[in-house]
């Protein structure tokens, strides 16, 4: 019997509305169905609206450091329950173990961050131009928070998201993603046994037309954090913009890893099959491109290929599994379709096709693919294919390496293998990316830091660190008189400045 889930509004577990729901299936067994989920309308969007903004006339009162305890306590609970939700999350979504632990292990981190955000928040003072007056800048909520996520980090994600607009006092409604529903929920549940008040987190699940849209055009939800394709990014950017929204949008990539020909190979192929295999090439920031010196392109292509058609694809929960599958069956003919495009344009050295031996046939598989001999003007070469599939494109200087690399609309992140460090600092300085490694692969962020990118990337606000208070705050500006008269900016300054001389 299948179970059945509900949305959380205003601190209950509810059905939609409309009572209908829909199945969110394994991308290991399709037949495996993790659960029903509420699929949900405007009419639940409403309801949601209403009860986050009913909390926020409280929330916002409550001190700040009182309110990254409820964060810090979330993070506690998601450390209890770490290998738990890590197994929903790979029966649910399909990566393996080991990076689903890492992608609640991300949540962990951010919770601590910003718990101790709450005792910072930090607005500025200043010396005001006049004298016996006060000048500083504080930082308030903005009030109901959209909060739409994708699939590929179902708990980090939301986490990035919904710990800083808490701290920052605002409250939220949570819609993720359709394929992965039960992940945010299990987070939702640890935000509810963290005693967080009702109405201040709220949690919608539904489809992007019906459940997201109304979300980000209600005019009571003021700010939307996005994360997810440029498409809908663009969409739900442009909704907002006309109703005068702040919104983030965390978008594709195209990201290229850069091979000078003194790079360590043997680290360099640990690095590519991490970066482009990893959550089987469905991270914004996997290694799509590598650009590689000609002189260093033979040894590692051979050392590279041959690592890579050993890797063992199947179901996440056995450990011995490198590869799972990817997040549904649309996305392997999705990705088969750019593979077909490839193959007109570059040689395919590997994989190439779906993989179905065995049990895999019962999931949506497909194979770690490699394409050598790509032209940087190849569409493998600069669209986003959110799959297995690595595109090794020639070089012959640093400049050209970084001028390829720089090619594509996207800019989030980049890297650079060399043992030369003043070529390392040249990339540093050139790359257009939001994120640069130099001996890394082009993933693994860190909470306490900014992630996000340049050009169409996103909308230019970044995630992580402190920097994303500034979605999630308003700036207020306060000056305190105290001289007793009326003083006049610029005006009283300026006479001033004239007497003296
Ligand atoms: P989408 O951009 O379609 O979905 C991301 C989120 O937005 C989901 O919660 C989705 O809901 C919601 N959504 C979809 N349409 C709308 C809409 N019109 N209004 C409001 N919300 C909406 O990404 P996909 O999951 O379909 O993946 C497609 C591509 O997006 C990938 O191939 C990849 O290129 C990119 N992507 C990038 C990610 C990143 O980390 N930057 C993450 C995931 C995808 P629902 O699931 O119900 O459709």
């Amino acid at each position: 019997m299948t179970e059945r889930y509900r949305n959380f509004i205003g601190g209950k577990w509810v059905d939609a509305r409309s009572k209908k729901t829909f199945q969110s299936l394994s991308p290991s067994n399709l037949d495996d169905v993790v659960g029903e989920f509420a699929a949900s309308g405007p009419e639940d969007v409403e309801a949601a609206v209403q009860a986050a903004k009913k909390a926020f006339t409280t929330w916002r009162k409550t001190p700040a450091p009182k309110r990254a305890e409820y964060v810090y306590r979330a993070g506690e609970l998601l450390r209890e329950r770490k290998e738990e939700i890590a197994r929903e999350m790979t029966r649910e979504m399909g990566k393996v173990l080991k990076e689903a632990r890492g992608d609640v292990q991300e949540g962990i981190d951010t919770a601590y961050h910003h718990a101790g955000e709450g005792r910072r928040l930090f607005g500025f003072t200043t010396p005001s131009e006049l004298a016996d007056k006060f000048a500083m800048a504080i930082r308030q909520p903005v009030g109901v928070a959209g909060l739409i996520t994708p699939w590929n980090f179902p708990l980090a994600i939301p986490t990035w998201k919904m710990f800083p607009a808490l701290v920052a006092g605002n409250t939220v409604i949570l819609k993720p993603a359709s394929d992965t529903p039960n992940v945010a929920r299990l987070l939702v549940k640890v935000m509810e046994d963290a005693g967080i008040p009702p109405g201040v987190v709220n949690f919608v699940t539904g489809s992007g037309g019906e459940a997201g849209m109304p979300i980000v055009t209600h005019p009571d939800v003021r700010v939307i954090s996005f994360t997810g394709s440029v498409e809908v990014g663009r969409e739900i950017n442009g909704a907002a913009a006309r109703m005068m929204k702040r919104t983030c949008c965390e978008l594709g990539g195209k990201n290229a890893i850069i091979v000078m020909d003194d790079a360590d190979i043997d680290l360099l192929v640990d690095g590519v099959c991490w970066g482009a295999f990893g959550t089987t090439g469905q991270r914004c920031t996997a290694t799509s491109r590598v650009i590689v010196h000609t002189k260093a392109h033979d040894e590692f292509m051979q050392k590279f290929t041959s690592r890579a058609r050993g890797l063992k694809l199947g179901d996440g929960r056995d450990e011995s599994v490198d590869v799972g599958p990817v997040v549904n069956a649309g996305r392997v003919k999705a990705i088969h379709e750019y593979v077909e495009i490839g193959k007109k344009e570059a040689k395919c050295v590997l994989g190439g096709s779906p993989a179905t031996e065995g049990t895999l046939k019962k999931g949506a598989f497909y194979q770690p693919t490699i394409f050598d001999g790509v032209k940087p003007t190849h569409r493998i070469a600069k669209e986003e294919i959110f799959g297995p599939v690595l595109s090794v494109i020639a070089c012959d200087s640093l400049e050209n390496a970084i001028a390829i690399a720089n090619d594509v609309e996207f800019g989030l992140s980049s890297s650079i293998y060399t043992s030369d460090i003043t070529a390392a600092f040249r990339a540093i300085e050139d790359l257009e990316t939001g994120i640069v490694y130099v001996n890394a692969p082009t993933i693994g962020a860190e909470a306490h830091l900014p992630f996000g990118g340049w050009k169409n990337t996103g909308n230019g606000h970044r995630e992580g660190a402190h920097t994303i208070y500034d979605v999630f705050c308003e700036w207020k500006t306060v000056y305190v008189d105290y001289s007793g008269r009326l003083q006049r900016a610029q005006i009283d300054n300026v006479e001033h400045t004239k007497k003296k001389k």
